[in-house]
């Protein structure tokens, strides 16, 4: 061994140190599910077998039983998914809004830092003009188009195919770059199709039962998904399952979704698989504002502006965290202006629409179907989750001055035609049963 070499031995033994402990840079899939109640999946409790696929994944992952969405309908939902912003904070809250370039989306810090981005989605709100786009390098939005004109369109299996041919070529490509694939689900939005062989279980009368079948159809595709990618990498992939809200069923006066802030419009599923920890069920309340800095965690990769969220990680070690609040909004309308605020278990909503002052408190755990307002008998929370509220409407405030208003764009008439299909029209608000 010359004198060179051993001057160099503690450099390489530097360098050997460096690249054992640097952070692996995971394969990810992120599974979306349009208008999944979190409740009507057999891994949250329901007991219709809607979801046996999501089930067996969630057996082997971590379940994060109470996260609610920051905002009752698509686009919100994921700007705060893509940004652990609020609503207030980011702005997107119309239906003519967009996320502009400068956010700085978790799919634009995964491509900087390596990975090979793709995006495969069918939903108007996901096509490129409001601004969820940013940061995929590779983006599907083929059916985006077809699929929403008459909202009659099944794309699920599609989704699958289309999601499954990239991944193969992705296994087979020399570039060893990791993936961050995206893929998003629409089937049960509304309108509510039979599927031959899978809903007659259900029933296919009721708008529910239809919604059930639709859940299982949709898990019908996601578990073939899923278990393709376990035959290609094995566990050996961050894969998380997630919904941007949930669906109504006149439970409040409501049907369909962006009306209310209750709970079956508001929870939903979370569940995610992570090389190396362990299945288990976490408790806590969380949010989706929590999903990018969870995912930027076990990636590895530092954020590199403010998020309203933080990372699950330390839950899924099985460690504690302070309980936090979560805010969720909708005002997607002009004469909307509906907020809630949850603190473990006690929820308050604050109903500003058409001018009007109407607040209602529940106890979640003595009444989670949110029948009993407790508004003017339980003084001492009250006080508290009005301070809580305030404090997050008033950080999101300030917050949001660091960010651009969004540019809201202009729909074409086609366009136009199609948020009417999907259900944004102003002439449908307050027609409950839209
Ligand atoms: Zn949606």
């Amino acid at each position: 061994m010359n004198a060179t070499i051993l001057l160099l031995l503690p450099v390489l033994a530097w360098l050997c140190a460096c690249s054992s402990e640097a952070p692996r840079r995971p394969n990810i899939l992120v599974v979306s599910i349009d208008t999944l109640r979190a409740d009507h999946l057999g891994c949250y409790g329901y007991e219709r077998p809607t979801s046996p696929a999501i089930d067996e994944f969630a057996a082997r992952a971590v379940v994060f039983e109470d996260a609610h969405s920051s905002a009752s309908w698509t686009l919100p939902s994921f700007a705060s998914l893509y940004t652990s912003l609020y609503s207030t904070t980011h702005g997107c809250w119309k239906v003519d809004s967009r996320l502009e370039s400068e956010h700085d989306t978790l799919a634009e810090h995964l491509r900087d830092a390596g990975w090979d981005t793709c995006l495969i989605v069918p939903h108007m709100f996901l096509s490129g003009q409001y601004g969820l786009q940013q940061g995929f390098t590779h983006v599907d939005d083929s059916l985006v188009r077809t699929a929403i004109e008459s909202n009659k369109v099944v794309s699920s299996p599609a989704m699958t195919e289309k999601t499954l041919a990239w991944l193969e070529r992705k296994k087979q490509s020399p570039d060893d770059s990791p993936f961050f694939l995206w893929v998003h689900y629409f089937d049960p939005h509304d309108l509510y199709l039979p599927h031959e062989g899978i809903s007659e279980q259900f029933g296919t009368t009721e708008e529910i039962d239809l919604y059930d079948g639709e859940i299982r159809f949709v898990d019908l595709h996601v578990g073939r998904l899923l278990a393709r990618v376990r035959e290609l990498w094995g566990d050996d992939v961050v894969v998380a399952i997630v919904a941007d809200h949930g669906e109504e069923f006149g439970e409040h006066g409501h049907k369909r979704h962006g009306y209310s802030l209750y709970q079956e419009a508001v929870h939903i599923p979370f569940i995610l698989q992570a090389p190396g920890f362990q299945p288990r069920r976490v408790p806590d309340l969380v949010s989706n504002i929590d999903f990018m800095p969870t995912i930027l965690d076990l990636s590895g990769v530092e954020p590199r502006g403010r998020m309203e969220g933080r990372s699950l990680v330390p839950f899924l070690r099985g460690e504690s965290l302070p309980p936090r609040g979560a805010l969720s909004e909708v005002r997607w309308h002009d004469d909307q202006d509906m907020r809630c605020w949850r603190e473990e278990d006690w929820k308050l909503h604050e109903d500003r629409s058409h001018g009007k002052e109407r607040d209602e408190l529940y106890d979640l755990a003595a009444d989670p179907k949110e029948r009993a307002n407790l508004i003017e008998r339980r003084e001492e929370p009250l006080q508290r989750l009005r301070t809580g509220l305030g404090h997050a409407l008033g950080v999101a405030l300030q917050l949001a001055k660091s960010y651009p208003q969004p540019r809201r764009y202009q729909p074409s008439p086609g366009d136009a035609a199609r948020l009417g299909a999907l259900g944004y029209a102003e002439d449908a608000v307050g027609a409950d049963g839209k």
